[in-house]
């Protein structure tokens, strides 16, 4: 079924290209211009019914759209209940949003509120990432964090986390004076810290790759270059609007954008990370208000270059500010160390640069620029 659904779109696609509607002459250098000036009226998928009469309609019983970490692993998680599944990315690969742009960090589960679904996910989670990454061999390793008080008015604070993390259920938290600390870890200053021996590092291109091995061997159908443009409700039944991802780049903005096939599955999961509000709202069914709003952040890291051994061996983190954790000291399995990420509140982008992960490429611009005036080892 999978199977007939792509080449039926494939045959769908060259026909319109044959036709010459979708706009195949490439105009890229006009494309920045386009996406800036959309307006979200413009690029809504049509909400008159008669014209999607022409489009190729296919049953699928789970649609999973976007196969960041998330996406892969719940197409995993369904593959192995021997549900059919699709999954639907709009790059043309896995794993190229926050899923790569991470500390690739094991969280240990200290910060969040007692009894919300992160608390709970986060440690029992971590639990079963350990165990899956031995299982499979995924590198990963144990190396623990420091959280540090830097001046004596952050201990208070310090005393919470630990309380919170102990509440969550946090095994092995201990508070450790600032001489202790030091002696750990020679190049640190600060007066007392909280040691969290759970938390570890993980490379997570590897453990993306094995879930996307697992998930392909179970019969899951990965198409990437597509992207969901939005859907609707049709009695009891969800219709998702699919193009070629191409197809946005070149499409002008000036018509409404149709979609090239119609996917109608049973269960639909919406894991496209930053996106996934943007694209719940491009549903014409659930009220507004449901679909929770987006504030978007953008964070660089800084490479310590220009030193062939790490000077830390555990993750460094400072008391938590707001909008993050704070710019920590990251270490990956290759002993490279990251000090960051910064956070800068953005204004929202629009939605087909957001389907696109555009903001991504900008944010990578701005990494490079800023290592590169970053000259001098940090
Ligand atoms: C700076 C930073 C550091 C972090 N550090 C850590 C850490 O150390 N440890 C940790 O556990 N977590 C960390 N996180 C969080 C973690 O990276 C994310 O929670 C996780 O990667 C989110 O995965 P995802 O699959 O939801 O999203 P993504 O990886 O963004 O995947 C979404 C996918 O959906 C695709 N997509 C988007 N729109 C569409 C569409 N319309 N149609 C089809 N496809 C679409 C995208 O191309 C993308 O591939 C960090 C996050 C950030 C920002």
């Amino acid at each position: 079924m999978l199977k007939q659904t792509i080449q039926r779109w494939e045959r769908c696609i060259s026909a319109s290209r044959r036709r010459g509607d979708g706009h195949t002459k490439r105009k890229k250098h006009l494309f920045g211009k386009w996406v800036r000036s959309m307006s979200s009226s413009t690029i809504q998928s049509n909400d008159n019914r008669t014209t999607w009469d022409s489009v190729p309609k296919e049953r699928v019983e789970c649609v999973v759209i976007g196969a960041g970490v998330v996406g892969i692993a719940v197409a995993r998680a369904l593959a192995l209940k021997g549900r059919e599944v699709l999954v639907v990315e709009s790059a043309p690969t896995f794993g190229t949003g926050t899923s790569s742009r991470n500390s690739e960090v094991i969280h240990a589960g200290i910060y969040y509120p007692l009894n919300s679904f992160k608390a709970i996910f986060c440690v029992r989670g971590r639990e079963m990432l350990y165990e899956y990454c031995s299982k499979h061999d995924i590198p990963h390793k144990q190396i623990g964090k420091l959280i540090v008080a830097t001046r004596s008015s952050e201990i208070p604070k310090l005393n919470d986390i630990l309380n919170c993390g102990i509440q969550n259920g946090v095994d092995g938290l201990k508070i450790v004076d600032g001489v202790e600390a030091m002696k750990m870890e020679p190049e640190l200053q600060c007066v007392k810290a909280i040691l969290s021996p759970l938390t570890g590092i993980v490379d997570s291109h590897s453990l993306m790759l094995s879930l996307v091995g697992e998930a392909e061997n179970q019969g899951t159908t990965f198409t990437y270059n597509s992207t969901v443009i939005g859907g609707h409700l049709e009695g009891s039944e969800i219709c998702l609007h699919v193009t070629e991802t191409d197809r946005l780049t070149e499409w002008k903005g000036t018509s409404i954008l149709q979609p090239e096939l119609l996917l109608i599955p049973k269960l639909v999961v919406n894991s496209t990370g930053l996106s996934s509000p943007v694209l719940a709202k491009r549903f014409n069914g659930p009220k507004s208000g449901v679909v929770p709003p987006a504030y978007y952040a953008r964070g660089c890291y800084f490479t310590l270059s220009n030193t062939k051994n790490s000077p830390f061996r555990r993750l460094i983190y400072p008391i938590p500010e707001d909008g993050g954790i704070g710019v920590h000291v990251t270490i990956d399995l290759n002993g490279q160390v990251k000090f960051g990420p910064n956070v800068e509140w953005i204004d929202s982008v629009d939605d087909i640069s957001s389907f696109q992960n555009k903001e991504r490429t900008f944010m990578e611009y701005l990494v490079l620029l800023i290592f590169l005036e970053s000259s001098h080892p940090v």
